[in-house]
């Protein structure tokens, strides 16, 4: 394609949903990744689509239209490139967050009060419920609440349904190839992106570089806060259908994504994947790119899965992996064009909700590209936020 209308940077979950939205508005869209599609952070995510764990607030509200946009979107892909190019393993399985002491009941009672106060189903159960919902879980409960909204997806499946699309109307992916910058009109804004395979003109260009978009935003002389915040999980062999049929997570969790400590924490979240394996997460730690799996912490999240799952303490782990989150300093994404750099536009920043967030992210982006009406309020998610570009004056 010699003269794309838009090169997106990074074909990660977010980037696709880009792509994929501004393909669908009749843009020429380009996508360029420096390895292969969704082999980011995106391979590593374990394809939550959650609303649960979302304080009430600007971040929620891109969550609840990205929740009711990915089966939309999924279903519109379906028919569009047929059942074989469009599976996902979209599942709507609900979500389970429980008390395990009585210092934990009361928050989230309360969170989820206030969840209720903002329109979100979030339902307390009692434990005789719980365990009609999970039998295998621990029976040392002190609170649960259902979360009829959470769903689940398999992240690199839904990336690269995107990305299909993109190709069907007509524009590319092209793997290997590194965005380096881009290059200046006489009146400052976007004329073509750098890469390492030489200049593609075009008159935009998308930052989704994930974890390296502060690095690629740095590049292009319009510098933003994202950094990486590593987490490791664990995958058990195969168990048995209905092992665990929710995604199950304790309320110390909620915790966890919202600080912004970067020293490790560990918090326990478990759910099954439609092959049969058992996620085991997560870490939160901020520690530059360092792709070191720790022992210590798969021993913890290994001794919390089984306390909360007494029943996994005799299975088999498969394997363990890490990536690494796409971390703002104000924990929300950042959405839009740099006020800096006239046809920069960047979409990154998702931390560890980046899967769930994507959709809506997309149908953002091309939006605001496109200046039609925006689904939700684009302003909390802009560039020029102290947070983000302490020295940028929108
Ligand atoms: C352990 C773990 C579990 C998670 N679980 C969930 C979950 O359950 N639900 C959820 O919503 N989120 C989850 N997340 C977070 C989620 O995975 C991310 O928010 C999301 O994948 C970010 O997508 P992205 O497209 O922005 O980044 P990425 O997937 O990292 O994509 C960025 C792409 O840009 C490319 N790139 C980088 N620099 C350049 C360059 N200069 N030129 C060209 N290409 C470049 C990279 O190769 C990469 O493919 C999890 C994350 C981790 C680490």
């Amino acid at each position: 394609m010699r003269h794309p209308d838009v090169v997106v940077a990074g074909a990660g979950v977010v980037g696709a949903a880009c792509a994929e939205a501004l393909s669908r508005a009749g843009l020429r869209v380009l996508v360029l990744d420096r390895g292969a599609p969704a082999s980011g952070t995106t391979a590593a995510g374990e394809g939550n689509v959650l609303v649960s764990d979302k304080e009430p607030g600007p971040e929620l509200v891109l969550a609840r239209a990205s929740r009711r946009r990915w089966p939309e979107l999924l279903a519109e892909l379906r028919e569009e490139l047929g059942p074989a190019a469009a599976e996902a393993e979209w599942e709507p399985k609900g979500g389970l967050v429980v008390a395990t002491t009585e210092e934990t009941a009361a928050p989230l009672q309360g969170f989820a009060k206030a969840h209720r106060d903002v329109g979100i189903r979030a339902e307390p159960i009692t434990l005789d419920e719980v365990a009609s919902r999970e039998p295998w879980l621990t029976r040392k409960l002190t609170a649960a609440i259902h979360y009829p909204e959470d769903a689940q997806l398999q992240p690199v499946l839904a990336a690269t349904t995107l990305l299909a699309a993109v190709r069907a109307r007509g524009g590319e992916v092209r793997p290997g190839v590194r965005a380096v910058g881009v290059r200046r009109g006489e009146n400052g804004a976007v004329q073509a992106i750098r890469t390492d395979r030489g200049e593609f003109p075009c008159a935009a260009v998308v930052n989704a570089c994930g974890p390296w978009a502060g690095a690629f935003a740095a590049d292009c002389g319009a510098p933003i806060a994202v950094l990486p915040r590593r987490g490791l999980v664990l995958v058990t062999a195969p168990l048995p259908p209905g092992t665990v049929q929710h995604k199950v997570y304790d309320a110390d969790y909620v915790g966890a994504v919202a600080s912004g400590d970067a020293e490790l924490q560990t918090s326990t979240v478990v759910e099954s994947t439609r092959a049969g394996t058992v996620l085991i997460g997560s870490s939160r730690q901020r520690a530059g790119f360092d792709e070191t799996i720790r022992f210590d912490v798969l021993r913890e999240l290994a001794r919390k899965a089984a306390a909360l799952f007494p029943v996994l303490a005799n299975v088999p782990v498969m394997r363990a992996y890490g990536g690494f989150r796409p971390y703002t300093p104000d924990h929300l994404p950042v959405i839009g064009e740099d006020p800096r750099l006239p046809g920069l536009w960047h979409a990154t920043g998702h931390e560890g909700a980046g899967i769930g967030l994507a959709a809506a992210t997309g149908q953002l982006l091309a939006e605001l590209f496109t200046g039609r009406e925006s689904t939700v309020d684009a302003t909390p998610f802009r560039v020029g936020r102290p947070a983000v570009a302490e020295e940028v004056r929108a």
